[in-house]
């Protein structure tokens, strides 16, 4: 992976890096794909890929609340960029190709499986509502649940018996899922316990690659994990523009700050 100065033109990018200078092809910088919540998909520079463009935009409770918070797709990426460096030295494959800019990186092309993977290793959110487990409650094993990617109807859980009625993903797929964010729990909580950081929980998604192989897609980052201080349980998360706890910048940067300066080694 590098990183450099990029520079979107009629139907190109071109790199700057202290060392070289390339041009990745692009079919059109116009041209959107799909335009997420939080990301906007771009062709690719060549087949088989997509540009990922983080944004500044928060949304909760599936999008009912937005707002523009200037560097937070910065944040976001850097974070996410970080966690994804980690776990493919540790072993697990990811759609990230390469980090083009602070917002910008290139990922293989996927079918993404319309199922969110949700980890839980504490209780909070849906869960303590649900099961009315009063949050921070220690779970006594990791939870694997699914979700609907459906914004429509705000995502709702969904069994492994009706995403296999419903032809939303394969047994074998499925087990593969549960498989490896099983694995990337426990190499997340292990990455963040080095920087006195809590993984409560969090959300995967994976795509079909053209091989038919399943990967790790999307981002990880603090709008994907619930994330507490270790000493003082302090959110660091977008649970703080959730509920309104105050600036989400600072927790971000909290994040970032000591992924890059904790001491952590992998
Ligand atoms: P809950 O089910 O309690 O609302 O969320 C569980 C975990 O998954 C939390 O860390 C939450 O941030 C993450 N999560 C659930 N749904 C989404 C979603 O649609 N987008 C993002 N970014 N994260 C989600």
């Amino acid at each position: 992976m590098i990183a450099g100065d990029l520079n979107f033109e009629q139907n190109h990018v071109t790199i700057k890096t202290n060392k070289q200078e390339r041009v990745l092809h692009m079919q059109s910088t116009d041209d959107i794909l799909y335009e997420g919540k939080s990301k906007s998909v771009h062709p690719g520079p060549c087949a088989d890929s997509v540009i990922l463009r983080y944004k500044d935009t928060a949304t909760a409770f599936n999008g009912v609340k937005k707002e523009e918070i200037s560097g937070k797709g910065k944040l976001n990426a850097t974070i996410s960029n970080l966690i994804y460096a980690y776990l493919h030295e540790n072993g697990v494959e990811t759609h990230l190709i390469e980090i083009l800019d602070e917002t910008t990186v290139a990922a293989k092309k996927v079918e993404v499986v319309p199922i969110e993977v949700i980890i839980r290793n504490v209780a909070a959110g849906r869960f303590s509502h649900t099961y009315g487990v009063p949050e921070g409650t220690p779970l006594r094993r990791a939870v694997v649940e699914f979700a609907l990617k459906d914004d429509a109807l705000d995502d709702p859980p969904i069994n492994e018996s009706q995403i296999l009625a419903l032809d939303l993903a394969t047994a074998t797929e499925l087990a593969d899922m549960t498989r490896q964010a099983v694995k990337i729990n426990e190499l997340l909580i292990t990455y963040f316990a080095k920087v006195k950081i809590r993984l409560i929980d969090f959300k995967l998604e994976f795509g079909r690659y053209k091989d038919g192989s399943i990967i790790l897609c999307d981002e990880i980052s603090p709008d994907s994990c619930r994330l507490w201080d270790a000493d003082t349980g302090q959110k660091l998360d977008k649970d703080r523009f959730r509920q309104d706890l105050g600036d989400l910048i600072s927790g971000y940067e909290e994040v970032l700050h000591r992924l890059t300066s904790g001491g952590f080694t992998s």
